[in-house]
């Protein structure tokens, strides 16, 4: 697919000028050509109700968050982009606002633990039920279609077994069957992947990885294309106010920037560093989407952009997984992603220990690279002296 962003009825214009211009129009009052951090909680009325420019109290609006609400939106091709204090926050304003006691969701088995997490220790005890499926197989989807299903929730590429399933056909799926799909793009980022267009109706991410881009900021994001759903949604980010305050607005917008050239070193030097892990004998498994024998490698060709900065490999044995993420240098051990330096880390005892035990748990031998763009040459080096 292209990189064009679909605008209404204005001409299109490329995801780049989109990610530095949308939404951030010069200051009216400075010209300051980047948008200011509103660090403020309330604004001055001329007289009862009188608001100027619309703004009363930063929960319900900030026009720092507003500048990145408009970008985001329109980086991800929807007509309405809502931030949050972090990407959970945002998962949760979609499962406030869609579901009520007695209704039942799809789930990948393989998804973020926090993600997992939410569903069986927030909604399930508040009478939501859920099935863990495997989205690469529609069938299996459509067996797990109720008439209650609400949501068909979908994260790929997966994290952390890169697991990639068909947007297009999951939300035919789920409009055929009465629910709304919402898709986590967080791993691949509206640069390489643009759901709203594949038919998707909500779009969760967690801003802190790619789109803010530099492990400076936690936050989450929403987009949509129907006006009617995204108040409903902006409702609930103001009704229960877990909102991006204004640095972190401006910190992630400043992120979006760069998105794309980010993007493209990324793939760039993940693509160099697959070629080396495949060939090494300390490896028993790459999972990447751009190889040729990944499962999901045909959807991902026809759906992204590229494939991507985040590589998971199994090693021998668990020790050997845990070895190697210990003796990393450049590559820091850390939990997140999707910043400009890489790290390494041990899912099962990491990011993803909140599965253990679950249908979602992870193989110990896992370990997950988040590629940064740094020298490609200095990556593979410190990974070859680690897997030595
Ligand atoms: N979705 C995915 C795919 C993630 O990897 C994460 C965090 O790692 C989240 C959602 C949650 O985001 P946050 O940590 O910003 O709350």
């Amino acid at each position: 697919m292209d990189n064009e962003v679909p605008q209404g009825n204005v001409p299109q214009q490329g995801f780049e000028t989109l990610a530095i211009h949308a939404g951030q129009e010069p200051d009216p009052t400075t010209g300051a050509v980047v948008p200011p951090i509103y660090q403020v909680s309330t604004y001055k009325q001329d007289g009862i109700g009188g608001l100027r420019g619309g703004y009363e109290y930063s929960r319900s609006a900030n026009p720092t968050r507003t500048a990145l609400e408009e970008c985001f939106a329109a980086i991800e091709g929807g007509t309405r982009g809502l931030a949050f204090a972090s990407g959970l926050a945002a998962e949760d304003a979609i499962l406030r606002t869609l579901l009520r006691p007695g209704d039942h969701v799809v789930i990948p088995n393989d998804a973020y633990g926090g993600t997992y997490r939410l569903f069986a220790r927030v909604a399930e005890p508040w009478g939501v039920s859920y099935d863990p499926v495997p989205l690469g197989d529609l069938s299996a989807v459509r067996a797990a279609m109720r008439p209650d299903t609400k949501i068909v929730w979908v994260e790929t590429p997966t994290n952390p077994l890169l697991g990639v399933s068909d947007i297009a056909a999951l939300a035919a799926i789920a409009h055929e069957g009465g629910a709304l799909l919402v898709v986590d793009n967080t791993f691949a980022s509206p640069y390489l992947q643009q759901p709203l267009a594949l038919g998707a109706d909500i779009v969760v991410h967690s801003t802190t990885k790619y789109v803010g881009g530099h492990s400076d900021v936690v936050g989450g994001a929403l987009a949509v294309q129907d006006a009617e759903l995204g108040d409903r949604l902006a409702f609930h980010q103001n009704a229960m106010g877990a909102v991006a305050g204004p640095f972190d607005s401006w910190l992630t917008l400043r992120g979006i920037k760069t998105l794309g050239v980010r993007m493209d070193r990324h793939c760039d030097n993940a693509e160099k560093i697959v070629e080396m892990l495949v060939a090494h004998r300390s490896v028993k498994q790459v999972l990447y989407p751009g190889l040729p024998d990944h499962p999901g490698h045909d959807v991902a060709v026809k759906q992204m952009k590229r494939f991507g900065g985040m590589i998971s490999f199994r090693a021998w044995s668990a020790e050997d997984a845990v070895r190697i993420c210990e003796r990393t240098t450049l590559f820091t051990l850390g939990e997140s992603l999707g910043g400009v330096e890489s790290l390494i880390e041990h899912p099962g005892r990491m990011t993803h220990a909140s599965a253990a035990g679950s249908p979602l748990e992870v193989p110990a031998d896992l370990v997950r690279l988040s590629v940064g763009i740094e020298d490609v040459a200095d990556l593979i080096a410190d990974l070859e002296h680690a897997l030595s």
